[in-house]
């Protein structure tokens, strides 16, 4: 009787405490290498109430002298679960955070991390760097706290201080290589591919049963993107959104880009509008159209790949 009082009062304290905290109690880190995880994303981002913006896929490697992050997240409380969950595991300080693009769901949680870890190198496309210096990081701020108002509470924008190349970054053992593209789901992006437990972090250029916004993008590049991506013969991939998993999800978002773009090239040869090729290439995706994403984001794909087409024969 004692003992279930005492369970009773410390199972309820957090939320005595905080009536609605922060907590996202299904997430367990998956292990997906010898010293690699991830941290796969809740429910997804049409259900704010439930995600409270974690609908992306942050990694993390638990290398010989630290802890190497990739991706974080769109806000400061979700940088703190990141931080609990390595803490379960290890020990050891956080040292390194890759981050993927510039999109703010991807670094917005950087804070967390560089408040307890405040040495911890941040390494992003020098774009990335460059854009968010010249005050992008201000319009990632204003759309999630439109978006989340107040789960975005106290999130301020820990900018990457360190421009990535494409090379070997050799860190507590692990061979982490790093490939830059300028045009691909944003000009800004970079994968991290992990040698020696062949995982590769393919950022927003991958996604599972999910279409993201490619405003920033450039179909082509990240067709292309994808194929660098297949080379490196990961054994397992963790992607932007959606579910991670084996190589075979690379061939398939690679597809969605060449149908992408053939479909467009082939009625924009035929003199065919953009308003007239959405509902083209909307019947040419139809097997995906159960994904999140699909209705808002493949009559925007028309336009942008009619722009892009066109800029093509210009150059
Ligand atoms: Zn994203």
């Amino acid at each position: 009787m004692k003992n279930t009082l005492i369970f009773f009062i410390l199972a309820y304290i957090p939320l005595a405490v905080n009536a609605t905290p922060f907590s996202w109690p299904q997430l367990t880190p998956k292990q997906i290498g010898s010293k690699t995880y991830v941290i796969e994303h809740g429910p997804h981002d049409e259900n704010k109430k439930l995600s409270r913006g974690f609908h992306n896929n942050p990694g993390f490697v638990i290398t010989r002298d630290g802890v190497v992050v990739i991706d974080t997240g769109s806000s400061v409380e979700i940088g703190k679960m990141i931080l609990r969950k390595i803490e379960k595991l290890t020990d050891k300080p956080v040292t390194h955070i890759f981050n993927t693009h510039f999109h703010g769901d991807h670094w917005l949680a950087n804070q967390a991390l560089l408040e307890k870890y405040p040495s911890a190198r941040t390494i992003a496309h020098p774009k990335l760097i460059a854009l968010l210096k010249a005050g992008q990081d201000k319009f990632w701020i204003d759309v999630f706290t439109k978006r989340l108002g107040d789960d975005f509470k106290g999130t301020k924008a820990v900018i990457p201080a360190e421009a990535a190349a494409s090379r070997d970054y050799k860190i507590g053992g692990m061979t982490f290589t790093v490939k830059l593209f300028d045009q691909a789901h944003t000009a800004t992006d970079l994968m991290v591919f992990v040698k020696e437990d062949a995982v590769l972090f393919t950022g927003d250029i991958v996604n599972n049963e999910h279409f993201s916004f490619m405003g920033h993008g450039n179909f082509k590049g990240a067709y292309e993107a994808t194929q660098w991506a297949l080379a490196q013969k990961p054994k397992y991939v963790v992607v932007g959104h959606g579910r991670s998993g084996t190589q075979d999800l690379i061939p398939a978002f690679a597809d969605i880009y060449k149908t992408l773009r053939d479909t467009v090239i082939k009625y924009y040869d035929q003199g065919l509008q953009d308003y007239e090729i959405k509902p083209k290439l909307i019947a040419a995706l139809s097997k995906y159209k159960h994904w999140s994403g699909f209705e808002s984001q493949v009559g925007r794909y028309a336009s942008l790949l009619v722009a892009e087409v066109e800029a093509e024969q210009f150059q």
